[in-house]
């Protein structure tokens, strides 16, 4: 029955359904069937682009945090980026993700002609960006350029515990006007939240589950939290690999059409993470293609997978990785798709 309408649990359901661990594999049963219905057994590729790891930000639980002095910076350049779309373009990739903590030095004009580039460059494929909070007129410059796609998260949608996990400069209502300006632009949208964060608790995960619902994203990024050694955060315990499978599933039932991503975090706790997490509802994966000379320094969090290898071999291991956990490995630009209008 869950397999044909949205699942709508209450509060009270939700804070049962995920403090259970009894029930996961008939919920990940459940969420394979939704998955199925609407995507079928696709799991869609997204070439990851680290492009800078420099950060005015001082999130309290992130490597890249400004205050961080032990991480050694870097930056590429325009040319450096193209041809990383380039590799990942002959590697079969057509969606291409520029990730980047806040840097400055990509002024508007600076994306602009990033991003232009790539868009005549490769005029096939699909641009994401996550750099985090601009101005609505950014937003909007970025998209005119050929940005189509945007991933912030909102990390939590509970006040207090924004502000335990940002500095005081950060706000979660400048967060939230983010995604509703990136909304109204016309992107596809993707937030989400870390498991297990630091002072979280199970009313946070519903109201962070509520907001997804009032926003309505194309995509749902979630993946626990990784200890960094060198943050304020640095004697905080993992968050739970069993929690995030849970979610990825109620999530799934609950946003049928939702793109959802097996985050390299998964990867990270439990070397079959991801599989475990395709296998829970999730349909994304997204390999690396940074220069293997960055990957290490992009240390949001401790221990991260996938900073050895060449991007054509991250690929390989990754069709494999897909294949063997029964689905298929999908070089499509891979669109949300909606629902009919007749259908919720
Ligand atoms: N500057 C961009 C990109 C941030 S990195 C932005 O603000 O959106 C992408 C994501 O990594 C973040 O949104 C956060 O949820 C996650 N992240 C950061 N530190 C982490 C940690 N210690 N453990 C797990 N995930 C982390």
């Amino acid at each position: 029955m869950l397999s044909n309408t949205p699942f709508e649990p209450t509060d009270d359901d939700l804070s049962w359904l995920l403090g259970q661990d009894n029930f996961d594999s008939l919920l990940f049963i459940e969420a394979d069937k939704v998955r199925q219905r609407i995507y079928g057994r696709r799991v869609y590729l997204r070439g990851l682009i680290e492009f800078t790891n420099y950060c005015k930000n001082n999130c309290l639980y992130c490597g890249l945090r400004t205050g961080n002095h032990r991480v050694s910076r870097y930056r590429l350049s325009k040319e450096e980026i193209l041809s990383c779309c380039r590799e990942g373009y002959d590697l079969g990739y057509r969606t291409f993700v520029l990730q980047g903590g806040e840097d400055p030095f990509y002024t508007d004009e600076v994306m602009i002609d990033i991003i232009s580039a790539i868009h005549t460059a490769f005029p096939d494929c699909a641009i994401t960006l996550s750099i985090g909070e601009k101005s609505y007129d950014s937003y909007k410059a970025f998209f005119d350029a050929g940005a189509r796609r945007y991933l912030l998260r909102h990390e939590t949608a509970d006040e207090d515990h924004y502000r335990k996990l940002h500095p005081a400069s950060m706000s979660l209502d400048n967060r939230k006007k983010c995604l509703f300006a990136l909304k109204e632009i016309g992107y596809q949208v993707g937030s989400g939240f870390m498991v297990g964060s630091p002072y979280q608790t199970m009313e946070n995960i519903i109201t962070d589950i509520r907001f997804l619902q009032e926003l309505k994203p194309d995509m749902i990024g979630i993946g626990p939290f990784i200890t960094q050694h060198d943050t304020p955060f640095s004697a905080f315990p993992n968050g739970s690999v069993e929690l995030t499978l849970r979610l990825i599933a109620v999530l799934r039932l609950m946003f049928p059409y939702a793109l959802i991503p097996a985050t390299t975090a998964l990867g990270t706790l439990e070397s079959e993470g991801r599989e475990l997490g395709l296998k829970a509802g999730a349909n994304v994966v997204m390999p690396n293609l940074s220069p293997v000379g960055v990957r290490k320094k992009y240390a949001i969090y401790d221990d991260k997978i996938c900073t050895g290898e060449k991007s054509a071999q991250c690929r390989f291991c990754l069709q494999r990785r897909v294949c063997n956990a029964g689905y298929e490995f999908s070089l499509d630009v891979g669109d949300a798709k909606r629902p009919e209008k007749s259908e919720k």
